[in-house]
């Protein structure tokens, strides 16, 4: 039987960055698709987590699919085939096209790209929200003039600036795929994140604000879109009474188990954002005085706050040197690196985690173009140089980190948490 404390024992020992935090009617659900005998891709659980989606996120369709990374996917290929055309068959839909996409973000934002045979081009992060800088998306354009599609990510749970971006998108008359895996219940303006672009993703990942242990949903306002993201992700079955083709088909679409946690969990959203917000704000107090800052957060929005971060000023940094994949750093007296820091959190069992690698910097994406708000382009100068903070994105992975989120840990917990970094700068 569900307990509810038996969650919260299981945490005692550990805090974790963002694990699931489960309500029991994710129970409830689970077992109704179970006694039903729904156990499969089909069933009032997924009619229900549509419906939902549709409602909080205020957009007219939603899909629900196994997972955020299939809905990019299909997002790409919707993307592609309407600036390209239908591609032949074992052909992407992007194959040999170049797109504009986040450069701070998870690898889950950009492999659909290459999926569908087109190059990532990673575009520029600016301070003010971590995410895409309009000023270097317009100079991307001004170089690669034909690009058509655009994939933004809203790090962290923080919108990126809609406004500038969204002006740039249209006036070259390019295709927006949104990513708000991590931003789900975030607004910007007062409008939802997953409602700008024209293809849209939010993720019910294990560790996102509300999970389905996997699980994802395509949002839309074209129907025409959704019945084609719903036929592809079951394979893409031709109405005949035996199995017909015409189309490439995949097996996407989310369970009706998966879909009975999504629909149990979707009521808690706006109480999990809350939890969160008074997590980044007992950082923000408990940080003061110290020569750090927490993720900004601009004035024209409203994050999820699903993870909070710090990123420590430049002058109490200690020497720090990351390989591709080992890390040294000095200790010096009233300095401290991410490292140490994320060190001394593990020393008493709580998990932080270092900024997410920003593409332009993973060695997959390494002779990828990377563009900058100066119009200076990596593919085509030698004006990056590696290693030193060259630019914002890695300035940002160098000084910064994430810091426990969990939504269930204590103030007592934070308190110590937050104690051991203000030992960091002694
Ligand atoms: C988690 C995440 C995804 C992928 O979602 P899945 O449901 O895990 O496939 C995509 N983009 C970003 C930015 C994410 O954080």
């Amino acid at each position: 039987m569900f307990n509810k404390n038996n969650q919260f024992k299981a945490f005692e020992s550990k805090v974790w960055l963002s694990s699931p935090t489960m309500h029991g009617e994710e129970l409830k659900y689970m077992t109704q698709a179970y006694e039903t005998n729904w156990m499969s891709t089909v069933g009032e659980n997924i009619n229900q987590v549509e419906a939902m989606t549709c409602e909080k996120i205020g957009c007219k369709y939603a899909v629900g699919l196994s997972c955020g990374t299939a809905s990019l996917h299909l997002s790409m290929k919707l993307a592609g085939i309407e600036a390209y055309g239908m591609p032949k068959v074992g052909h992407g839909a992007l194959e040999g096209k170049k797109v504009f996409c986040s450069d701070m973000t998870f690898d889950a934002t950009v492999n659909p790209i290459v999926y569908e045979g087109g190059e990532p081009v990673f575009i520029e992060t600016e301070r003010d929200t971590w995410n895409m800088d309009a000023k270097a998306l317009e100079k991307a354009f001004e170089i690669y003039p034909d690009v058509r599609v655009v994939v933004l990510a809203h790090l962290y749970g923080t919108p990126g600036k809609m406004d500038e971006i969204m002006e740039v998108v249209n006036r070259h008359n390019a295709i927006l795929v949104e990513d708000a895996a991590e931003s789900m219940g975030a607004t910007y303006k007062g409008i939802e994140t997953g409602t700008f672009g024209k293809y849209n993703t939010v993720s019910f990942n294990g560790n996102k604000i509300v999970t389905g242990s996997s699980g994802g949903c395509f949002l839309t306002n074209d129907l025409e879109a959704a019945n084609k993201v719903r036929k592809w992700s079951t394979q893409s079955r031709e109405n005949a009474a035996w199995y017909q083709h015409e189309e490439l088909g995949y097996n996407y679409r989310m369970s009706n188990v998966v879909a009975g946690v999504v629909r149990g969990q979707l009521p808690y959203l706006d109480e999990h954002i809350q939890q969160k917000k008074a997590i980044y704000y007992r950082y923000k107090e408990g940080l003061k005085g110290l020569p750090v800052q927490m993720n900004p957060i601009p004035e024209d929005c409203e994050p999820n706050y699903w993870l909070s971060c710090l990123i420590i000023d430049k002058d109490a940094m200690t020497k720090q040197v990351r390989s591709e994949q080992d890390v040294l750093y000095t200790k010096e007296q009233g300095k401290t690196c991410p490292t140490e820091i994320l060190e001394a959190i593990a020393s008493i069992n709580a998990e932080g985690r270092p900024i997410w690698k920003p593409m332009h910097m993973q060695p997959i994406y390494r002779l990828n173009p990377f563009i900058n708000k100066d119009g200076i382009n990596r593919a085509k100068t030698n004006a990056y140089i590696q290693g030193e903070a060259q630019d914002i994105g890695m300035d940002i992975f160098n000084r910064g980190l994430c810091l426990p989120s969990d939504n269930k840990m204590t103030v007592e917990q934070q308190d110590r948490i937050i104690e051991v970094i203000r030992a960091c700068f002694e």
